[in-house]
């Protein structure tokens, strides 16, 4: 199979129909073969029996229905669970990216050889306050950190190897760091294509500002997790042991200006300081081991991704 579309979705029942016309319209026109797997991230409206109607007429419908709201992060990992195209697209429900770009992702994993390659929004049909202006500094800040030079990471639209949603996980509000996971993941050839974007025509936005909190602290968390899940000892044991010396050398000076008569332990905020140190600096060397004990005990504790053997 050429092309698996997944497409995840929360009460979009007046789009679907339109959605799916438009799909088929493009898949046929280019002669590939395709499914197309729509989950249902809990929708309270119409949406799963317009799934079921779709289904109904065109088998290379799917369709998974979660039953609450689980994210847009949870649904995309299904989807990827399910897929079996060999390049894989991802789209919103919305109408906002458009099927016709389909084929040229399609052709630049295929021929052009990218492991992922994004949309970008290059004219955005959103409202400037609420996402523009936000979007341009969170970009910019993702780039700074993880080095990918995208210009757009948020768009819906995206194309990958099969191989690479095979790989990667996505959970929270990671859908926001694709790229970033899949980098990590050892998968570094991604690219970028504007792409056309419109305005919402049915139904309305379910994202608001909140996304921007959760979406830092989920950055953070892939960024730590890349650099020490493996290894939680090189961090906390290298910041542990700096705070633990520092406090100790603080204290010996202390006891010293002490034993000198320059002052008194117990008037000096020196001693508490240090002892401060101490005490923070033995706490995140416990960590540290913690971790390590936890990491040991887990069953991916030697799961790597492996791209080629040479072995009977
Ligand atoms: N979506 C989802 N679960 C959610 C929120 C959104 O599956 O909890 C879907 C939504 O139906 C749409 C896509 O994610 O297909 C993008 O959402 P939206 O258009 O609201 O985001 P925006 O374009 O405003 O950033
Ligand atoms: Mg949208």
């Amino acid at each position: 199979m050429d092309i698996s579309i997944i497409v995840p979705l929360f009460n979009e029942d007046e789009s679907l129909p339109h959605l799916a016309e438009w799909i088929d319209r493009v898949m046929n026109e280019h002669g590939f073969t395709y499914e197309v797997i729509m989950v249902d991230d809990g929708s309270k409206d119409r949406s799963w029996q317009v799934i079921e109607e779709l289904r109904a007429k065109n088998p290379c419908y799917k369709g998974v229905k979660f039953r609450r709201n689980y994210g847009k992060s949870a649904a995309l990992n299904v989807g990827f669970g399910h897929a079996q195209g060999d390049v894989v697209i991802t789209m919103d429900a919305d109408l906002q990216d458009s099927p016709d770009e389909v084929p040229e992702l399609y052709r630049m994993i295929k021929e052009e050889g990218y492991d992922l390659v994004s949309g970008w929004k290059k004219k955005r049909y959103d409202s400037k306050l609420a996402k523009n202006i936000p979007s341009k500094f969170f970009n910019w800040t993702t780039r700074k950190m993880s080095g990918i030079k995208l210009h757009d990471f948020n768009c819906g639209l995206k194309a990958y190897r099969r191989d690479v949603v095979k790989s990667i996980e996505v959970y929270g509000e990671m859908h926001r760091y694709i790229p970033v996971i899949a980098k990590w993941a050892g998968f570094s050839k991604i690219g970028e294509k504007v792409v056309q974007h419109r305005k919402r025509e049915f139904g309305v936005t379910k994202f608001g500002l909140n996304r921007f909190i959760n979406g830092y602290l989920d950055l953070m968390s892939i960024m730590f997790m890349s650099k020490f899940g493996k290894q939680p000892m090189h961090f906390f044991g290298l910041v542990g042991s700096g705070s633990f010396l520092l406090g100790f050398v603080a204290f010996v000076i202390v006891c010293i200006l002490r034993l000198c008569g320059h002052i008194s332990l117990t008037n000096s905020v020196w001693f508490y300081v240090s002892m401060l140190f101490i005490l923070l600096g033995a706490m995140l060397f416990l960590s540290g081991f913690l971790g390590e004990l936890i990491c040991r005990n887990s069953t991916t504790r030697n799961t790597y991704l492996i791209e080629k053997e040479l072995v009977d």
